[in-house]
């Protein structure tokens, strides 16, 4: 089995559902006492989130490039971001290293594809919505995203870093997103990408008539894949 690098705690939250995730993917694929071979660098998420607000995403790629090396050093054979928003200075960090860095979007567009589906909503961080550099990769690989309107972005964004983040996860939040759902199925989506790892510990696939896409789930499954390939 390889060694995962984890770049996590963005935040602790869904960190702590992937950890959960890659140790049952690999249990249920090996069996007995496995578990996974694992390096997390986990961030103080404050951090983070002042870099994010204050447009530093070049600081904030730099410090998360320098973990990832660190990561590589320790023997990590491939490195995952536990965070969509990050994403945003995925190419920094893959370009610290000489390992494989896992794309959480890749994996995300695949698992979309592989429903037989095109055009998906996307829910996620107002820098995930609205900056392009998700949008652009999904598209790249044949799946058209559909985002909220301003109003509910900036909604969406606020539940974000003032409820999920914090382990809140409210009926009234659930409600609004679920609206919002609807708003976007009535547009042509087809589907729906939690494209904030934190969304999933918020809305279930029962609580939605439209397939939905968990970020998080679908990334920590196709590490365990990676991490498992002889
Ligand atoms: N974990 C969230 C995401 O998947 C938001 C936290 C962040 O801004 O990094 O985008």
């Amino acid at each position: 089995m390889k060694t995962l690098g984890v770049l996590g705690g963005m935040s602790w939250e869904s960190t702590a559902v992937y950890y959960r995730l890659f140790n049952q993917g690999v249990r249920a694929r090996l069996g007995g006492q496995h578990s996974a071979k694992l390096l997390l660098a986990s961030v103080d998420f404050a951090e983070i989130v002042a870099r994010q607000q204050a447009g530093d995403w070049r600081g904030a790629g730099q410090q998360l490039a320098e973990l990832a090396a660190g990561l590589q050093n320790a023997g990590a054979d491939a490195i995952l971001i536990a965070t969509n928003t990050m994403h945003k200075v995925a190419d920094e960090i893959q370009a610290a290293v000489q390992v494989p860095l896992l794309h959480l979007v890749d994996a995300t567009a695949e698992a979309v594809k592989a429903q037989g589906l095109a055009t998906v909503g996307l829910l996620g961080t107002q820098f995930t919505m609205s900056d392009g550099f998700y949008s652009r990769r999904m598209q790249r690989q044949g799946v058209r995203t559909l985002v909220p309107s301003e109003t509910q972005r900036a909604e969406i964004h606020r539940v974000i870093f003032n409820e999920l983040c914090l382990g809140r996860f409210e009926a009234e939040a659930k409600a609004y997103y679920l609206d919002v759902i609807e708003d976007l199925r009535t547009q042509g989506a087809e589907g729906v990408t939690l494209g904030c790892t934190e969304i999933g510990l918020l809305l279930k696939p029962e609580d939605c008539a439209l397939p939905l896409f968990d970020s998080a789930e679908i990334h920590a499954h196709s590490a365990v894949d990676f991490v498992l390939q002889c």
